[in-house]
């Protein structure tokens, strides 16, 4: 036949027709294939699909299609974390409601998820900002507000003045928010709603083990430094004075004997009462400046107070200041200072002129002389000048002084984390109403499951005024007290979002259940997430939440696994032509744009081949001009030898050859690394191979690399290998046939046949794949049996080598 041109519009949109009602992608309820549960995050519906977002979902799609392929029952779903901020502010902006606003962007959204053929089970599609979806967080708070894992505290939050909304310790990045990085984050008090995630820090931490090889190392230390568990001790100081206890919390016991301060968080209660109205001012003021709370980030500064605190090992008197390093939230709120053995203490004495005292030598070396130090010495070492545990090692110490401190009652062993409860009560409209009522006579009072869910009331008027637009709404406000009947009050804050973003893959496996979350019984069968995709900028936050829901809702006996996912992929970013993609810059390569110009094949196949999937891909329009031109060259080549012309089948060995190692190379990268950058790049190799060999394949040759080309090209270009594989007459949804196989005799390099020559006459031959170094070959020769007896008694003169061919030994 006459080759066609790769009109990919044509292509397409043919089988875009076809496909709308087709259902070969729903997941079997009742298989006996194994299962396989692939997920990629599901976005935020902004509006708009670009290529960043292709990217996660070819992976995925890729992945799906090709799990297909091998017999497997694939769970491949879609949905939209819809409930959120952006939603409120284009309300503000453009007067259009939250609601409206929203479900136009899904549908604009899905209709391009659909034109690039994803591969989702749509009727699994789950929407958070739905009352079937969010009903279920609101059950899901009560049960944890029954177990005391929520629970309600004054506390001093995070607040944007921008956003006009508390935001929790992961959303301030360098002291602003994360959405305004011009927006200084203030510190207010606020009745807040908290979920104990703290209870949980141990075995989030000590989990991680099971995640060790499905996860990235990168993903999991950042979640270790996050949880941030340190082993110390508790030692009360004492208020000279008065006596009074002053807590500090150290992982250093054994260099108290070197504490020549002790430093106050600015808003410790103690802070209030020890200083006078000046200085009560001065720590204020501290407090609204450190909105970042990493004590890395900020500039070091304090002041004394006129206060001293008694070390209660040694008895010694030492200075009281106020610092704004120190964290109301980790540990105590007050730390002793050790300048001689730590970096942080070392800098903030030097700068003060507070004494630094050694008393940890190296185990090799003598004690530091001071003055005269340059830089603190914080490893462990023996213990000197500390009275009865003088001469001990760091470890041993540590051990001994805060057992003693347990016996002499000032103190213990402790441990602290750095994660802290995760606060999810917020000050806007777009998210899941909070399910309790406050009554002035019962109090709190949850709202009784029967009457969930809390529907969020439509049409109201958002101002974007600091308080939640719900405070405005007398309708949703104004109810009866469940429990006495009298006049009462609903909660007007709604939930983090993260929230919805936590569990929705568990709903996934059972969307329509009205009764329960979830039945069970399907996510014994679903779970774990055989392998979950997406952006490493979650690492911390939706996947740490994600994993401390999965533990709650095991423990209120929902489910038996207890961690989410058993894979964990992150791809890499997509720039645009060497930079970052934004609005602003108006550099962001759309999605439906790439979809008219180049075809949605070429879009996928260019972010798939550009990089591998973790690292950054940079898109660039020759990039995916050359991809366009490989797709037609493979159409091109597949049409006009459809049927197979019979020709004499001489360049059948070397072009099957080819085939089949591709396919094992292919095969192998699904299995493993997914580099799917070079499985591309070999099938390229092999299309350049087809063009040159073209008049020397035989009918049955044809027929199969045709065959298996397009069943390689299936999980990467899905319409173009249906359109070839119809073409070749082949009859069905092209991923769902079994995947190629290859035979690995015939996948095997060929050898070369190398002739050996002892001074210009044939003595033997040896064989070794194409490409063998000339050393290695040289050396089989030397020791070829057939060779040896030529060469005893004679000596080496030299040894000429024609790669792949000969090798002449010269001797005298
Ligand atoms: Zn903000
Ligand atoms: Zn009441």
């Amino acid at each position: 036949m006459p080759e066609k041109p790769y009109d990919h519009n044509h292509i397409e949109l043919k089988w875009h027709a076809r496909w709308e009602n087709a259902d070969f992608y729903k997941a079997e309820e009742n298989s006996t294939k194994p299962k396989y549960y692939v997920l990629e995050m599901l976005p935020y519906p902004s509006g708009t699909l670009h290529i960043g977002h292709i990217r996660n979902y070819a992976i995925g799609d890729a992945l799906a299609r090709y799990k297909w392929m091998r017999g497997y029952n694939v769970l491949h779903p879609m949905g939209w974390d819809a409930f959120g901020l952006p939603a409120e502010n284009a309300a503000i902006a453009n007067r259009t409601p939250p609601r409206e606003w929203t479900l136009h962007n899904i549908a604009a959204m899905k209709k391009t998820h659909r034109r690039f053929g994803f591969s989702y089970d749509w009727d699994r599609e789950i929407s958070t900002c739905e009352p079937e979806y969010y009903r279920w967080n609101q059950w899901f708070f009560l049960k944890m507000l029954e177990r005391g894992l929520a629970y309600r505290k004054k506390a001093l939050v995070n607040w944007c003045p921008q956003c006009a909304t508390v935001l929790a310790n992961e959303q301030v990045v360098n002291g602003c928010c994360w959405r305004h990085e011009d927006s200084a984050v203030e510190q207010r008090a606020l009745e807040q709603w908290f979920l104990k995630i703290t209870d949980y820090a141990d075995e989030l931490l000590d989990a991680m083990s099971q995640l060790d090889g499905g996860w990235p190392e990168r993903v999991l230390t950042m979640q270790r430094n996050w949880i941030g568990r340190s082993e110390g001790a508790e030692i009360d100081f004492h208020l000279a004075g008065s006596g009074e206890p002053i807590r500090v919390f150290t992982t250093r016991v054994d260099t108290i004997y070197g504490a020549t301060c002790v430093i106050l968080a600015p808003e410790h209660p103690l802070t209030q009462r020890l200083l006078d109205a000046a200085g009560r001012a001065r720590a204020k003021s501290m407090v609204d400046d450190r909105a970042n709370r990493d004590p890395g980030d900020i500039e070091k500064e304090g002041f004394a107070t006129s206060h001293f605190a008694v070390n209660p090992y040694s008895g010694e008197q030492i200075p009281i200041w106020v610092a704004n390093f120190v964290l109301m939230g980790y540990g105590t709120g007050a730390i002793m200072a050790v300048p001689a053995h730590d970096e942080r203490d070392f800098e903030f004495c030097r700068k003060y002129g507070i004494t630094v005292r050694p008393v940890i030598r190296p185990v090799d070396g003598p004690l530091a002389v001071e003055p005269g130090m340059k830089e603190a010495f914080t490893d462990y070492g023996i213990v000197e000048n500390t009275g009865q545990w003088s001469g001990l090692t760091s470890e041993e110490a540590r051990r001994q002084m805060a057992a003693w401190a347990e016996q002499h009652g000032f103190g213990k062993a402790a441990i602290t984390f750095r994660i802290k409860d995760w606060g999810i009560s917020r000050q806007r409209y777009w998210g899941t109403p909070i399910p309790v009522i406050h009554c002035p006579q019962c109090g709190v009072v949850p709202v009784p499951e029967a009457q969930l869910p809390v529907i969020l009331p439509d049409r109201i008027e958002i101002t974007g005024a600091g308080r939640s637009p719900l405070e405005s709404v007398p309708g949703f406000v104004n109810v009866a007290c469940p429990k006495c009947g009298g006049a009462a009050q609903r909660e007007t804050d709604t939930m983090d979002t993260f929230i919805d973003s936590s569990w929705y893959f568990y709903r996934y496996c059972d969307p329509h259940n009205g009764r329960m979350p979830f039945d069970p019984a399907r996510i014994a069968y679903w779970f774990e997430i055989d392998q979950y995709i997406g952006g490493v900028e979650h690492a911390i936050l939706h996947l740490i939440y994600s994993r401390f829901f999965t533990k709650m809702m095991r423990d209120i006996g929902l489910i038996r696994n207890s961690e989410p996912a058993r894979r964990l992929f992150t791809q890499g970013m997509v720039i645009a032509e060497g930079a970052k993609m934004s609005k602003s810059k108006g550099n962001v390569v759309g999605a439906d744009m790439l979809a008219d110009k180049l075809g949605t094949d070429t879009a996928r196949l260019f972010v798939l081949f550009a990089a591998p999937p973790e690292k950054e891909v940079d898109w660039r329009n020759e990039g995916a001009e050359g991809i366009y031109r490989f797709l037609g060259r493979i159409y091109r080549f597949a049409t006009r030898n459809t049927p197979p012309v019979a020709r004499d089948g001489s360049a059948d060995r070397k072009v099957l050859r080819k085939l089949h190692q591709t396919v094992r190379k292919v095969t192998e990268d699904f299995e493993s690394r997914w580099h799917f950058n070079t499985c591309i790049a070999s099938v390229m190799e092999l299309v350049n191979l087809l063009y040159a060999e073209e008049g020397g394949l035989s009918t049955a040759a044809m027929a199969e690399v045709l065959e298996k080309l397009t069943l390689l090209l299936a999980p990467f270009a899905p319409y173009l290998a249906q359109e070839i594989w119809e073409e070749l007459g082949k009859p069905g949804p092209v991923f769902r046939q079994p995947w190629p196989g290859f035979d690995p005799e015939l996948a095997k390099e060929e050898e070369a046949e190398i002739v050996v020559q002892v001074n210009g006459k044939v003595r033997s031959h040896v064989h070794a794949p194409f490409g063998t170094q000339a050393k290695e070959i040289e050396a089989r020769v030397l020791a070829d049996g057939k060779v040896k007896p030529y060469l005893e008694g004679k000596q080496i003169v030299k040894i000429i080598t024609v790669p792949d061919k000969l090798v002449n030994v010269v001797v005298r």
